[in-house]
């Protein structure tokens, strides 16, 4: 098996998907991107992008197509980024989250807090430092109704972001950004920018990944 090169989905179920893959395609590492929307096109990928966009029409949307118990499976085992309501489809629990509750993809061993900072109009970019994932350099983050990192229940969550300046109610040092295994979540849009460094990074994880499984 070729180890260089790397077939990168982006579940396109709903949400802001087209961004995260023209981003993917500026990356010489990156074979190949496919929009997933069947169980077919999710065993074809090495990784998995889990878009910002609106977690319980995702979800509800999964659910519909047959994709909920694939990708829980899928996410148990490969590498897997979920961004903003990416971010709380790939967490063991949510809070806020609508009545009734919602489906998760239950893998990431944290409780997310849906809709943080409010409404739309409360959205807002700001500046993080991201030493571990991106460098020195400062990272432009946009955070659009965005979740939060409430708790974290494994000491394999590891916090690589926290937000620097206090927004509303929501206390400077809140973590934004975890990893644990081959799961990465941030809580903002990483594409919306034209900086593709997040998006390296997470080439970069997955492709140690298949070195090594
Ligand atoms: N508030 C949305 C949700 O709960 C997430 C917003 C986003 O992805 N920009 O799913």
């Amino acid at each position: 098996m070729t180890t260089e090169s790397l077939t990168v989905g982006v579940l396109a179920l709903q949400g802001a998907f087209i961004e995260h893959i023209h981003m993917l395609k500026r990356i010489p590492e990156v074979k190949e991107v496919i929009p997933v929307r069947t169980e077919e096109q999710l065993n074809s990928v090495d990784c998995l992008i889990i878009p910002g966009g609106e977690s319980t029409a995702m979800a509800l949307i999964a659910e519909r197509c047959n994709m909920l118990e694939p990708l829980r499976k899928f996410v148990q085992k490969k590498p897997t980024w979920g961004t903003c309501a990416g971010m709380i489809m790939l967490a063991k629990e949510a809070t806020g989250a609508k009545k009734g509750g919602q489906q998760l993809f239950n893998a990431l061993d944290v409780v997310v807090n849906r809709n943080q900072f409010g409404s739309q109009k409360e959205s807002f970019q700001t500046m993080l430092h991201l030493p571990e994932l991106v460098g020195e350099e400062p990272f432009a983050a946009v955070f659009i109704r965005a979740p939060v990192i409430k708790e974290i229940k494994s000491p394999k969550v590891k916090i690589v972001g926290r937000l620097e300046q206090k927004h509303g109610q929501t206390e400077a040092e809140t973590a934004i950004a975890v990893l644990e295994d081959h799961l990465f979540a941030t809580a903002f849009h990483p594409e919306l920018t034209s900086d593709d460094r997040l998006h390296r990074f997470f080439v970069n994880m997955s492709l140690k990944y298949k070195q090594q499984n």
